[in-house]
């Protein structure tokens, strides 16, 4: 039988995409900071409690505004995962920081917070937690030790938008949260993201470093006569076509997080005999958290062989991928950062891992075939 061919990823349309450009096109709004560059803020700002959230091009900008607010300086240490997008590091790396690397939990795959303490040094500025596949660090604990060693914490919430921990919106926690809109994401807008400032102290300097160093937002606002120089910054908002696509999109958040919870549960369930049967385990869940199925993974056992099942599923049309290299293992990881402890679990589980397709319309059908295929490569 013909099938058709399941993508990994499939990008939702919500339908409203194509008004909200045409309305911005019709009000002569294309630069940034307009009309629904203001909405899609005050969305944020509402759903996650920060004090001030700002567009930017992508979560790697984000995390780049957040190193510059850090003040990082050359040799300033970063303590983060290795197990993460290359984005995390070189963030900080870009200001001259050092990205030290700690091993993830067996569990969520999220930074152990258990080895943080350890790798502190007189030189240690800050934290990046990265929430993986949407599911929360054990955040209480980080910012215990970020509060008494005087550390700030920049949460990579890039796959975490409308996730939960402890009822806590991820991105709201640290000093700074960084949420990710690019097309792989469960919001997205193409490119873009979004810096989420917690410390109401930090908003004034965060709308100026994304304002090319200058205060011109405040003049936007009326509360300065003329805008200048004022710090370091870079042009780091999107213009308006992209925050009226944006828009659309965070009108649906719920939405697309219930479907896509759906397909999640559905993998879970028809996935649990595999992993009685020791052929693979799933994805673990903590009871502080409220994830948003941004990514079905699956780990498979210790010894199969992950290109020979991922090459099954592609003869069955079915297109699942592996994910990170760990960042110590890549070139740039250890040029610009250094690793402190063992990376057992880092390097155990990011070989094993594969991500299945999910995406916003993915049906009943197709997840069968989906778990029958891995069935079948497994057994
Ligand atoms: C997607 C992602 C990023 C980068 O997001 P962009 O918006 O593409 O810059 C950073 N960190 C993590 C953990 C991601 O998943």
């Amino acid at each position: 039988m013909q099938q058709n061919r399941i993508p990994f990823n499939r990008p939702h349309m919500t339908g409203k995409e194509i008004e909200y450009i045409a309305e911005a096109h019709a009000g002569h709004m294309l630069a940034g900071d307009g009309p629904f560059t203001k909405r899609c803020h005050a969305w944020l700002e509402q759903r996650t409690g920060c004090s001030k959230a700002l567009l930017t091009h992508s979560c790697t900008a984000a995390l780049e505004m957040a190193a510059v607010l850090l003040d990082i300086q050359p040799g300033d240490e970063i303590i983060m995962p290795s197990y993460t997008f290359v984005s995390t590091a070189n963030a900080f790396v870009l200001r001259g920081g050092v990205p030290v690397f700690v091993d993830i939990r067996e569990d969520t795959l999220n930074m152990d917070e258990r080895l943080i303490e350890a790798a502190i040094t007189p030189r240690t500025r800050a934290i990046a937690p990265v929430h993986y596949a949407g599911i929360a660090c054990e955040m209480d604990t980080i910012m215990d030790i970020a509060r008494r060693h005087g550390l700030q914490v920049v949460e990579d919430a890039a796959q975490g938008v409308m996730s939960r921990y402890k009822g806590r919106a991820l991105g709201s926690i640290g000093d700074f949260g960084a949420f990710s809109f690019h097309e792989t994401k469960n919001v997205i807008s193409g490119e873009g993201g979004a810096l989420l400032v917690n410390a109401p102290a930090q908003a004034l300097r965060a709308e100026i470093i994304r304002e090319k160093g200058t205060d011109r937002t405040r003049f936007f606002r009326n509360e300065v006569d003329k805008y200048t120089w004022q710090e370091v910054g870079s042009s780091f908002l999107p213009g308006e076509l992209i925050a009226a696509f944006l828009w659309a999109q965070l009108e649906e958040a719920q939405s697309i997080t219930i479907d896509r919870m759906a397909s999640w549960n559905r993998y879970h369930q028809a996935l649990a005999p595999l992993e009685t049967q020791g052929l693979l385990r799933r994805p673990v869940v903590p009871e502080t958290c409220q994830h948003n199925a941004h990514m079905y993974y699956v780990l498979l056992a210790p010894g199969v062989h992950r290109q020979a099942v991922l090459s099954c599923l592609r003869e069955n049309e079915i297109s699942s991928v592996f994910h990170y290299v760990p960042l110590h293992s890549s070139p740039g990881g250890l040029r610009y950062g250094r690793v402190h402890g063992s990376m057992q679990f880092t390097d155990a589980q990011s070989a094993r891992l594969i991500r299945l397709p999910l995406w916003v319309g993915l049906t009943p059908e197709q997840q069968d075939r989906v778990v029958n295929a891995l069935t079948e490569a497994l057994t």
